[in-house]
């Protein structure tokens, strides 16, 4: 079954083409710089281990136009991978914010995507476009079934003495103000592949999941659930990010503002924006403070610790809250990449049973055990793949 899976953003359509249910990558892209006066194509199409890619440089007004741009890459007869968009049976939508609505992927009937039209004064910035999407998917793939798969919905078994803020219980109840939690699909993907390599069952699998990209969150999962994560009602709090803050005093806002008089809009673009690594030392890339640490930078040096000091308490938190666990994962980006981030935030936890083999640390690529044979848990590196993971479970839905 041919399956499309995207993630439609403010300016941007990103996409990948699977056949289903091998999981087989048959093509993907990148459209972006919607409605700017110059848009940026990139189109790859994979055949028997071959990659051939097509770049363009056009306008690209709205994202109808970028979704039929997406149709006529997709049929283009030269390097196009399908003959007509029929042939796509079923899509595969990212959605940012499922509410409580949503535990699980849901086919996106009218009155589905009306809630997630609610649901978007939770999520201002990524529901609209992620809408967008749908609606203009559902006008280009007309014989495909239109699926949501919801960045909170693995969070939702987080139990409510751990998802409840300790504020007036209206806000709660009129409002919705909770913890929802992010980055499901990639925590969701990593917990099943620990079980596939540890060989367990997934409902007797525990382990803490360390998603370190731009964004970043950890999840404590028992038995195979979700039962806490770090990022909250919004994607702000938590570990310290490429450009957000993470976990801060909330009355600092109060003090930015009354004292240092700071509007809250510039204060919400501070935190969101200009803070994390870039705050700490001018840039989000995490090679870059890697670099300029190694050369002896103070600043970079002191900034990698705040950032792992951050992961190694969430560690202990978790460890506390979870019971037993089998494994500690770290993917995404700066996860999968950064043995320097992986051996700070891991060090001197030899009590705890977590003690790493550095020579495997170093040489990590792809899934790899990084933890010493003697140590009774396990450290992985494991790849994350939110798009197979939403075409997965698209897939599981639309042929149950
Ligand atoms: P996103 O959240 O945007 O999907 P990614 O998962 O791609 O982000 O992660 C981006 C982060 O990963 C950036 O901070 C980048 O610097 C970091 N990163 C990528 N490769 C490496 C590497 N080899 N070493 C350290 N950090 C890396």
């Amino acid at each position: 079954m041919k399956t499309l899976v995207i993630n439609t953003g403010s300016s941007s359509i990103k996409y990948q083409l699977f056949k289903m249910p091998e999981g087989e990558v048959i093509s993907s892209g990148l459209i972006e710089q919607i409605g700017e006066d110059k848009g940026h194509i990139k189109h790859k199409r994979y055949t028997s281990g071959r990659e051939d890619v097509h770049e363009e440089h056009a306008p690209i007004l709205h994202h109808q136009a970028g979704m039929n741009k997406l149709a006529e890459l997709l049929t283009n007869e030269k390097y196009g991978v399908i003959k007509n968009t029929s042939e796509i049976e079923l899509v595969g939508h990212r959605v940012v914010h499922g509410g409580e609505e949503f535990a699980s992927t849901t086919i996106l009937t009218n009155e589905v995507i009306k809630t997630v039209e609610r649901l978007s004064d939770l999520a201002p910035l990524h529901n609209p476009p992620n809408l967008i999407g749908i609606r203009m998917a559902q006008k280009v793939f007309t014989d495909a079934k239109q699926v949501g798969v919801f960045d909170t919905a693995f969070h939702q078994s987080i139990p409510e003495y751990a998802y409840k803020y300790a504020l007036p219980e209206k806000y709660y109840r009129e409002n919705g103000v909770r913890v929802y939690g992010f980055h499901g699909t990639s925590h969701r993907y990593i917990t099943k592949k620990t079980a596939e390599v540890l060989n367990k069952p997934l409902e007797e699998t525990s382990l803490i999941s360390v998603h370190l990209g731009n964004g970043a969150s950890m999840a404590a999962i028992r038995n195979g659930k979700s039962i806490d994560t770090t990022l909250g009602m919004t994607p702000l709090p938590g570990l310290v990010m490429g450009t957000r803050s993470g976990d801060i005093d909330p009355a600092i806002i109060f003090y930015l503002n009354d004292q240092v008089g700071l509007p809250i809009s510039e204060i919400k673009n501070i935190l969101n924006k200009e803070s994390g690594m870039k705050g700490l030392t001018g840039t989000n890339d995490l090679r870059i403070v890697e670099e300029n640490a190694e050369n002896g930078d103070k600043v970079a040096q002191l900034a990698l610790e705040i950032y792992a000091y951050r992961i190694k308490k969430y560690i202990g938190a978790y460890m506390a809250i979870i019971g037993p666990i089998d494994a500690i994962v770290f993917t995404a980006g700066v996860g999968e990449n950064s043995p320097t981030i992986r051996k700070i935030s891991l060090g001197g936890l030899d009590h705890c049973g977590i003690i790493l083999d550095q020579e495997a640390n170093l040489a990590a690529k792809g899934t790899s055990l990084i933890s010493a044979e003697s140590a009774p848990i396990k450290v992985f590196v494991i790849p994350t793949n939110e798009e197979l993971e939403i075409a997965n479970q698209a897939y599981a839905l639309a042929t149950e």
